[in-house]
């Protein structure tokens, strides 16, 4: 049985948890990947989370999008800032933020003239908040996300991006007290502009057991992104590792 929590603190909650119970049922009715040591299917709940003792249950945790400072505030006044990071970083349980839930992995945020931020951490880079402008700038683009192609081309990604961060450096070797979740892989960039003009941008990272998007796949009906990280959390549970390279 494995318990999946969304941080329901503030932010896109039902629409993971959506998404979750269709990438679910996508997983339980195709044959497993030949890969797969999965003997036999595994059971899912999936469940809000507001308390410790919700995040307890939880074998793995999604960091829905939202606003990242007002998230931080909120989980430290329930007393979640430090079970949240001891998920993360000492169970080394799988996490994956998008948008605000990715500001919240990131172990530094670029300075701010409202000053700092409380942050979970857990992945290696300093993220840069509201990259593309305010709300009224959001956009859809098709990402081509290397990871979700299995033998065969792969529809691009229609991700959603508001007031998304962007990841400015990865592997900014801050003093993480833990061992083991090996470097920064970047698995996914968005290019605005052609060619050589074209800026780059790091919009989706992993490092071990934590993985963060700068947009929002739970705000489409595409539950490839939740298939292909679910897929990674069954594995964790059942092999009870990192996940080191689960694509
Ligand atoms: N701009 C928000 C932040 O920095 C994130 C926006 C979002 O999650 N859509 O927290």
């Amino acid at each position: 049985h494995i318990t999946v929590g969304v941080l329901a603190l503030q932010g896109g909650v039902v629409e993971h948890l959506n998404l979750l119970r269709k990438a679910a049922a996508h997983i339980l009715s195709s044959p497993p990947p030949p890969e797969s040591k999965a003997e036999d299917l595994p059971e899912f709940t999936f469940t809000e989370v507001r308390t410790p003792q919700q995040l307890a249950q939880c074998d793995a945790l999604i960091i829905p999008g939202g606003e990242s400072t007002t998230m931080a505030i909120v989980a430290q006044r329930l007393g979640l800032l430090e079970p949240l990071r001891e998920f993360v970083k000492v169970q080394h349980k799988p996490v994956w933020g998008t948008c605000a839930g990715l500001v919240m992995l990131a172990e530094q945020v670029s300075a701010t003239k409202q000053g700092g931020q409380e942050l979970v951490g857990g992945l290696d880079v300093r993220v840069l908040r509201n990259k593309f402008g305010t709300q009224l700038q959001s956009f859809v683009a098709g990402l081509e996300l290397g990871f979700l192609e299995k033998g065969g081309e792969a529809e691009p990604f229609r991700a959603v991006f508001i007031r998304a961060p962007v990841v400015e450096e990865v592997n900014i070797a801050t003093q993480r007290e833990e061992k083991g979740n090996g470097p920064v892989e970047v698995l996914g960039v968005y290019q605005q502009g052609q060619g050589k003009e074209g800026n780059k941008d790091i919009v989706a990272v992993r490092q071990g057991n934590v993985f963060g998007t700068s947009f929002h796949p739970e705000l489409t009906d595409d539950a490839r992104i939740h298939v292909w990280w679910l897929r990674q959390v069954v594995d964790a549970v059942r092999h009870g590792g990192l996940v080191i390279n689960g694509a």
